[in-house]
């Protein structure tokens, strides 16, 4: 059964070469939201691996993981935590740099949105280079959560950015 759910998933992830620029080979989440069976399997095996997990926090990165992590976070009984590109967020915030192919990006978090102690996941779309999950899991920790492990639909396995993360565990769905 879970092979069904992963190939119909898969399936429903349109690949869009040269976006946003040459030579990058873009996996376009949208088409998966638009098959109603593939985008519930996707929360569904999420939600499947989280559940009483005694996870408290589900972490979305800003834009995709904003799409994935809400309908994960109610079905567990968790917080979800927008984790934002710069000076979106409107009260106090901490903010993690972390470097792309050229220069650099952040990402924020509102002060007080987790506790010390508390148990988090992190949810994106895709890991590239693993920069992005990165600067969240520090984010995280800075404020003494414990970050259980990220969550991606895709990964790009041949970057290696399961290997950046160290020994923090990375679930994904499928890996093109
Ligand atoms: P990284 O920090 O290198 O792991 O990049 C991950 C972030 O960039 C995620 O938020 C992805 O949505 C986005 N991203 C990177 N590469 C791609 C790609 N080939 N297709 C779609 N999104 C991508």
């Amino acid at each position: 059964f879970e092979d069904v759910r992963i190939s119909r998933i898969s399936s429903s992830i349109r690949v869009i070469p040269d976006f946003p620029k040459p030579g990058i080979l873009f996996q376009d989440i949208t088409t998966l939201l638009l098959d109603p069976v593939a985008f519930k399997d996707t929360i569904d095996l999420f939600v499947e691996r989280y559940t009483d997990k005694q996870i408290s926090v589900v972490a979305g990165v800003e834009a995709r993981g904003f799409i994935f992590g809400p309908p994960i976070a109610l079905a567990i009984g968790a917080k979800f935590v927008p984790m934002r590109k710069p000076n979106k967020l409107p009260g106090a915030v901490i903010s993690e740099e972390y470097s792309l192919e050229y220069g650099t990006d952040k990402i924020e978090m509102h002060v007080g949105a987790v506790q010390a102690g508390e148990r988090a996941i992190v949810i994106d779309d895709l890991i590239a280079t693993g920069g992005t999950l990165l600067a969240a899991i520090n984010l995280l920790e800075r404020v003494g959560a414990e970050v259980v492990e990220c969550a991606c639909v895709i990964e790009l396995a041949e970057l290696k950015g399961r290997d950046r993360l160290g020994k923090k565990p990375l679930f994904v769905l499928v890996s093109p």
